[in-house]
């Protein structure tokens, strides 16, 4: 059976490996077909087409677009697109934009809490100006001694109602959605069981997402417990959506699933990969 990861980043979004050095992880750790999925980025698909066709593994070119539902951010993996997509392009462009400033705020917002700098500090734990994430000031504060690792400095200062987390607007769901049809690719939901909603929300959500056309969920991810692998796996055989597993790989260490640790898709799911 092949080992599929269809989630993962790289220095182009919030990862700390070069896309490249991400193929080669991947391949060194017996995954057969990989998607990289930086957020809101494309721009590490060329590099990581090359190093896996080096490497021997199956490339899949993917993005993972932040949407904002009702008062909820979510994340909408696209996979299987084309990366030269003019309009899928123009589409993750408009959802960068904003995030610098949107960067300046959070670090304005720490700064009235106590912590200076912290704009300037996210910034240099980024690869790319235009894709200053949360994850950066999580980096910056922890090595600064203000948290002791990144899952507490998330609790403590970059949720709603902490001191270092802004408001911000992203895509609109039936646009993401549009992108990635445009572009050829499949839209899935990425780590449902991390959205903060209860379960009549979540059948609202996931209502939502097939009514917009979406065609898959994220079952298998760092984000889930075990419990919950069963529990979407049953509501994606109730939607009719296709399974996708991911790691969402980061970093070295960071995260309980490393590239290629992902269990196989539960039984009785039709895989997103069942017509590659
Ligand atoms: P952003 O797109 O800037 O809002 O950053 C979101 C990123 O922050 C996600 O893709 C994760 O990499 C990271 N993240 C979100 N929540 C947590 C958490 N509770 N613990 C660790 N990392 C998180
Ligand atoms: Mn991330
Ligand atoms: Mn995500
Ligand atoms: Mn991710």
């Amino acid at each position: 059976m092949l080992r599929y990861d269809l989630h993962c980043h790289s220095t182009w979004s919030d990862g700390v490996l070069a896309p490249a050095d991400v193929v080669r992880r991947a391949a060194e750790r017996k995954v057969d077909v990989l998607a990289l999925t930086d957020h809101d980025e494309m721009g590490g698909v060329a590099e990581a087409r090359d190093a896996a066709a080096d490497s021997g593994v199956k490339f899949v070119a993917g993005t993972e677009i932040s949407v904002s539902y009702l008062t909820h951010t979510i994340h909408v993996l696209g996979l299987g697109v084309d990366a030269d997509n003019p309009a899928l392009l123009e589409g993750l462009k408009s959802v960068r934009h904003g995030r610098d400033d949107r960067a300046r705020r959070m670090g304005e917002s720490l700064a009235k809490a106590g912590i200076a700098g912290a704009y300037e500090g996210a910034l240099t734990y980024a690869g790319n100006v235009s894709l200053l994430s949360r994850t950066h000031f999580a980096r910056f504060l922890v090595e600064r001694g203000h948290v002791h690792d990144t899952h507490a400095c998330f609790k403590r200062f970059l949720v709603p109602g902490k001191p270092g987390y802004v408001e911000h607007v992203w895509a609109d769901l039936p646009d993401a959605i549009g992108w990635i049809h445009g572009a050829g690719g499949l839209a899935v939901l990425a780590h449902p069981g991390r959205y903060r909603v209860t379960a009549t929300g979540m059948r609202k959500l996931l209502d939502t997402f097939r009514d917009a056309g979406g065609d898959g969920i994220e079952i298998i991810s760092s984000s889930h417990t075990p419990e919950q692998f069963g529990e979407y796996a049953a509501l994606a055989r109730v939607y009719g959506f296709m399974g996708s597993v991911g790691s969402d790989f980061h970093a070295p260490g960071e995260s309980w699933l490393d590239l290629g640790d992902s269990p196989p898709l539960p039984e009785g799911v039709t895989p997103i990969w069942n017509d590659w």
